[in-house]
């Protein structure tokens, strides 16, 4: 075995090889870029080299500095853990040239798997089932559509260098044919520098449902059963789980088997992943890419099979046979992988960027396992995946399991930044996905219930807030009085007492659009809150972040955390934002309603569809940003002429940069 290792990757993923590598007692030495110099994954390895500035191609994607402090630290082998440099054959030959043992398949294994159409052409040749379509080398635009025709529609157009849901364009009727080739293709070439496509059926209620294969240099191979993925927003994955429900024995044996097939296939050693589409209308399954790494979703697997894959990933590579052998694997319980994303779910989940002010996870127990690469007061930055954790919970039954899955969310609190928390809280607890009735439309076809429109603040989230003010407030008043010299000062009273009897608070809150007013008179104790037509009486003592209420006898607890003009209360896995302000400064400083249109993230400009002196209608597009993955289209707000365009194509812009004036058409 190994007894050092470098791992070149960062967040959830370098702290949870980490861990395992401190088990088998394997010193590890972490890399970093700038943004994460101070990162989780730094502070759990033994040493931690800096590779350079933020942007992955020059921290993360810099193989010769990266095996530069493999020798110079000797360490013996490197894990690539997953995106980056992990499906990079020339990456894993570079490691071998080094002397490096590469914690993954040979080059080969990547390579022959690499390209989508290459692969299914070797698929095929090894007896696995494929999607109808094209694969082949011919890329002529009328050939393409004659093969599309052919099949019939809808069809899919796919970037045979294609991932994480890119290059991939849905064709309804043979008219769209030519316009979305030309979209996949030039997708595809600023992705992946390779505009080659291939054509697939477009099954309309498919699963996606993969399987975990492991193979040994000493030719053995094995399955671990299945993950079903369907879950997905843009083609990409939110949650997960094992086994998939409703899957028969045989079935599972027999797309167990394909996978194994596949692996031997291409000479694979280590972990792998075949990912295979299942049409529900018809109970066939489909080869779909294999996927040479360790997967994000990895953990489900693990906890109902009782292994840990990354050691299994170090014992193969070091020469080792597998831990176990087929008839030896069994299948116990039922696992949910959830992943938390500093994202917006309202705004077809666009990833945001900010600080975690405020962190507070669900406790780990043999049922609640949470793989995090951040703590309290890290920054979800724009150069990276936006993922904040995955909570992985297990027990003996899906519904148990996922009854665990709905307990956790709701003990989960994070402050800071939009993340995708709520919207997993009500797909844990959505009647179809407890039901199973899972296909990769669920998001789409439930989306009414699982994103709802912002339901009105209630009366008593108002006196929440109301209580956290006058607490924060009162110890305010504690600090001041504190410092003063004169402490028993009847000005510093906060139990109500006042020169002229009548202690009254008037609050105000923004939330959205709405404000709202809550009075607040102290009475005996406790106060007395005027809530619109409400009336309450509400007590409440403050922790930390921690709020214990009682309102009108009903006592619960809320977190609560106050950041310049926001207030955030956390209840059950719920945020509610409120923005208390003060009405008299209010008018001050009420900013004037201009045209500046500032870009939501720092990115860089892609295209740009306005010219200074154009009239534009609102809601019409103006520039495209490419930012986190991601295109993020600016459209106009109102109506008007656009009176500057301050930015190019191919030009970065800083987050809040003014990116175009329009002036207001007059009224
Ligand atoms: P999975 O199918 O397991 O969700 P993906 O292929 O979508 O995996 O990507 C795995 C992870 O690697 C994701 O977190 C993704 O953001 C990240 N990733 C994918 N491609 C890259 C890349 N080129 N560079 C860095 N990270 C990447
Ligand atoms: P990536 O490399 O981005 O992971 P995949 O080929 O694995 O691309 O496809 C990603 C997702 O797109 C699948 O999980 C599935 O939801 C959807 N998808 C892929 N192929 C098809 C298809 N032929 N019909 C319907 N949906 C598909
Ligand atoms: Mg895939």
């Amino acid at each position: 075995m190994f007894k050092k290792i470098l791992i070149a990757n960062r967040g959830e993923i370098a702290c949870r090889v980490i861990q395992t590598a401190r088990k088998l007692g394997i010193k590890t030495v972490a890399v970093y870029s700038d943004a994460d110099a101070g990162a989780r994954h730094v502070k759990l390895a033994d040493e931690a080299f800096r590779l350079g500035p933020p942007a992955p191609r020059d921290s993360y994607l810099q193989t010769e500095l990266i095996l530069a402090i493999a020798k110079r630290t000797g360490a013996q082998a490197i894990h690539p853990g997953y995106g980056f440099l992990s499906e990079n054959e020339h990456f894993a030959e570079a490691c071998a040239q080094a002397g490096v043992v590469f914690i993954g398949p040979p080059p080969a294994a990547i390579a022959a798997m690499g390209s989508k159409s290459a692969a299914k052409t070797l698929m095929e040749g090894a007896g696995v089932p494929l999607v109808p379509g094209y694969h082949g080398n011919e890329q002529d635009a009328a050939f393409l559509q004659q093969q599309a025709d052919r099949m019939g529609y809808p069809a899919l157009i796919k970037a045979s260098a294609g991932g994480g849901g890119k290059g991939m364009k849905i064709v309804e009727r043979s008219e769209d044919f030519a316009g979305q080739l030309a979209s996949a293709k030039r997708e595809a070439t600023a992705s992946f520098g390779d505009d080659e496509v291939l054509i697939e059926k477009y099954l309309t209620k498919p699963r996606h449902i993969e399987i975990q294969v492991f193979a040994d240099t000493l030719g053995e191979a094995v399955y671990l059963f299945e993950r079903d993925c369907s879950v997905q927003r843009r083609h990409q994955k939110v949650l997960e789980e094992a086994p998939a429900p409703g899957l028969s024995a045989q079935l599972r044996a027999q797309i167990g088997e394909a996978a194994v097939r596949a692996a031997k296939a291409v000479g694979y050693v280590g972990a792998g992943t075949v990912e295979f589409i299942f049409d529900t209308l018809s109970d066939d399954f489909y080869f779909m890419e294999m996927n040479t790494r360790l997967q994000v979703e990895h953990p489900v697997t693990e906890m109902i099979t009782g292994t840990d894959l990354v050691e299994w990933q170090l014992r193969v590579a070091s020469g080792e046979a597998l831990p176990k052998r087929q008839d030896e694997l069994r299948i116990h319980g039922h696992a949910f992988e959830a992943r938390v994303y500093a994202e917006d779910p309202a705004r077809d989940f666009l990833p945001q960027i900010g600080r975690l002010t405020h962190l507070k996870q669900p406790a780990e127990s043999v049922h609640v396992r949470v793989d995090t690469g951040v703590s309290s007061g890290d920054e979800i930055s724009p150069w990276y995946d936006p993922m904040i954790a995955k909570l992985i919970v297990w027990d003996e039954s899906r519904e148990r399991a996922l009854d665990r899955l709905s307990a956790a969310l709701e003990e989960y609190e994070v402050v800071g930044l939009p993340t995708n928390l709520d919207f997993l809280g009500r797909l844990a607890g959505h009647r179809a996905f407890r039901a199973a009735e899972l296909d990769t439309g669920f998001i789409k076809h439930h989306h009414n219930e699982l994103i709802p429109a912002a339901a009105p603040i209630t009366a008593e989230t108002l006196a929440l807030a109301a209580l956290a003010e006058l607490a924060l407030l009162e110890a305010q008043v504690g600090i001041a009085r504190d410092r003063s010299n004169d402490a028993d000062s009847p000005w510093w009273h906060t139990d109500g007492w006042r020169l002229n009897q009548d202690n009254r608070h008037a609050l105000h809150f923004r939330c959205g659009e709405d404000e709202h007013a809550v009075i607040a008179h102290y009475q005996d104790d406790a106060y007395l809150l005027e809530i619109g037509g409400d009336r309450l009486v509400a007590h409440g003592t403050l922790d930390g972040h921690r709020l214990d209420a009682t309102l009108d006898g009903y006592r619960l607890a809320v977190s609560v955390v106050r950041q310049a003009d926001t207030l955030t209360l956390v209840h059950d896995g719920r945020n509610t934002v409120l923005h208390p302000f003060n009405p008299l400064l209010a008018g001050l400083e009420a900013a004037e309603a201009g045209g500046g249109l500032t870009a939501p993230m720092p990115g860089t400009v892609v295209a740009v569809h306005v010219r200074t002196g154009d009239t534009v209608e609102k809601g019409q597009p103006l520039m495209i940003l490419e930012a986190m993955k991601m295109e993020h289209t600016i459209l106009a707000p109102q109506a008007g002429q656009v009176a500057e365009v301050f930015f190019q194509k191919g030009e970065q812009v800083k987050e809040g940069a003014a990116l175009l004036e329009i002036a207001a058409a007059a009224a």
